[in-house]
This record gives structure tokens, C-alpha cells and sequence, in this order.
């Protein structure tokens, strides 16, 4: 049909960290066949301008609104791609892609979309401290913009009592000052004093900075919007050397005390 809309198509992608070197190549493709790019400010100015992209910053609490957007543009026969930091679907645009899909425009099911992972901030972060997620481990929101603060105390007392690795993402924002230092004394509650606390902030980008710190020294002040927190299970420990930080690892294994 020669007056048939342009198939327009929707791509959800994950930037990875930072470094542009921790990019996928699938998503590096999607971005240069796209003719629209979507998301929150900081994470589209990652990718260069290029003519025949146009660019749709947006404030980060706008989600949904966002979500929509794409998918008005995509209907219209855009190619479009929505960005996230990390991976896409870790605390990010592909949940929020799909609840605008699942209560909107039937037609929006039938659109080309597709979601292309990323190098999420819990396992940059990992890498770089050694292999603290070497063992069964959790990740937490501590963000209560979209749950009850009440449901995140449960969760870190479960977690913890489970004896997960727990990585913590969106530690600390202006708006919630103190709800990382209210984590950290659960979790000190149940867990050792000497219980490696990895604090990675800015991972991939130039201002990376790593520190583990035992439980009973972590504090909340250390961490930032851009900081993932890892806190290590009963049997997280630490190699330490002289010519560098220690590793941080969790053995693969765990032993029946671990039960108990
Ligand atoms: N989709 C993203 C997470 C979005 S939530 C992902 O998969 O990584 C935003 C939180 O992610 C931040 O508050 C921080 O906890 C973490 N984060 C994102 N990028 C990071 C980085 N480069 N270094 C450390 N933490 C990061």
C-alpha cells in the first residue's frame, strides 16, 4: 500500500555506566538508525548530536509521560529509541515503556519494540571491587518515590536476614537525606561489623571512586545520586595486597552455617 504510514519501531536501550566503551554494539546500531531519542537529560547528552536525530530531553520523575511520547512518535512512524543509564530494564524505561503499553493504545502492542540490555551499575561496580556478587545477592531500590518507605525496611530486614549480597541503587537523592544512613542501621542490626560495604560511585566515568569500608564505618554521607552500594553477605570477604585495594569477593560456595 504506497499511502500506508513508515513502520515506525521503539527501541528501549541501555547505555551502560558511562564509558562509552561499555555501550553494546547492538545498542551503538539502534542509536544511529534512530530518529529520535528520549530520555531523561543527562543520559541523552551522552550520545553525540548528528543531524537527522532529534533529541527529547525530559526531567527524570516524568517516566510515564515519557513513555507515551515514545510511543505517540513511534506510531507515527519514528524510530524511535528510549535511553536509560545501565540496563534498561533495572529501575528504568522498560518497565515504565511497557505499563504505558499494557493501559494504552491497543495499537501500541503491535509496534516493533524492542529492549536492548546494558551494563547495569551492579555489575560495573562488582567488577571493579572483584566479584562481590560471586554468590545469590539481591538489588533494592531505596528510592521510596514509587513504594512505601515501610516495604524497603521489610525487604532490607528479609535480604539480610537471607543472607543475600545486597546492592542498593538510588542510595541517597536531595529529596530523601536520610534514607541510606536508616539502611545502613537495619542492616548493621543484622549483620557483622566487619561485613565489607562497597561504596562505587561514578563508575566507568572519570570520577569513579571505589571504597569498601567495614559496616560498622559506613556512612551514609559517603555515597551520592551517582553511587551504588553494595553490601556484603556473611561470607564476602577481603584479599588484601600491597599494590593495590584489596579485592572484595563472595565465594561461589556457601557453608550450612550460613542456614542458620
Ligand atoms: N538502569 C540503571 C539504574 C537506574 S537507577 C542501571 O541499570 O544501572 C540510578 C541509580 O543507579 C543511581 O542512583 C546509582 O545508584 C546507580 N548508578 C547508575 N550509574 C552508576 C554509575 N556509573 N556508578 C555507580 N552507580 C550508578
Amino acid at each position: 500500500m504506497s499511502d500506508a504510514a513508515p513502520a515506525g519501531s521503539l527501541v528501549v536501550a541501555g547505555l551502560g555506566p558511562g564509558d562509552p566503551r561499555l555501550t553494546t554494539p547492538e545498542v551503538t546500531d539502534a542509536l544511529a538508525d534512530a530518529t529520535d531519542l528520549i530520555g531523561y537529560g543527562p543520559y541523552i547528552a551522552r550520545v553525540p548530536d548528528r543531524p537527522g536525530l532529534a533529541k527529547h530531553g525530559s526531567d527524570n520523575r516524568e517516566e510515564i509521560d515519557r513513555a507515551r511520547h515514545a510511543l505517540t512518535l513511534a506510531s507515527a512512524g519514528r524510530r524511535v529509541v528510549v535511553a536509560s543509564s545501565g540496563d534498561p530494564g533495572v529501575f528504568a524505561m522498560a518497565a515504565a515503556v511497557l505499563e504505558a503499553v499494557e493501559h494504552g493504545d491497543p495499537a501500541w502492542r503491535e509496534l516493533d519494540l524492542r529492549v536492548l540490555p546494558g551494563v547495569t551499575a551492579m555489575t560495573a561496580a562488582a567488577a571493579r571491587a572483584g566479584a562481590p556478587l560471586g554468590h545469590d545477592f539481591c538489588a533494592i531500590n531505596l528510592s521510596d518515590n514509587l513504594k512505601p518507605w515501610a516495604l524497603v525496611e521489610k525487604r532490607l530486614r528479609l535480604a539480610a536476614e537471607a543472607d543475600f549480597v545486597i546492592a542498593l541503587y538510588n542510595p541517597v537523592s536531595k529529596a530523601r537525606p536520610h534514607q541510606l544512613g536508616r539502611a545502613l542501621d537495619i542492616l548493621r542490626s543484622l549483620r557483622a561489623p566487619t561485613t565489607p560495604v562497597i561504596f562505587a560511585t561514578a563508575v566507568s566515568a572519570p570520577q569513579e571512586t571505589i571504597d569498601t569500608v567495614p559496616l560498622a564505618e559506613a556512612v551514609a554521607s559517603r555515597a551520592d545520586m551517582r553511587t551504588l552500594v553494595i553490601v556484603g553477605s556473611s561470607q564476602t570477604r577481603l584479599i588484601t595486597r600491597t599494590g593495590g585495594p584489596a579485592f572484595v569477593y563472595t565465594p561461589r560456595s556457601a557453608p550450612a552455617e550460613a542456614a542458620s
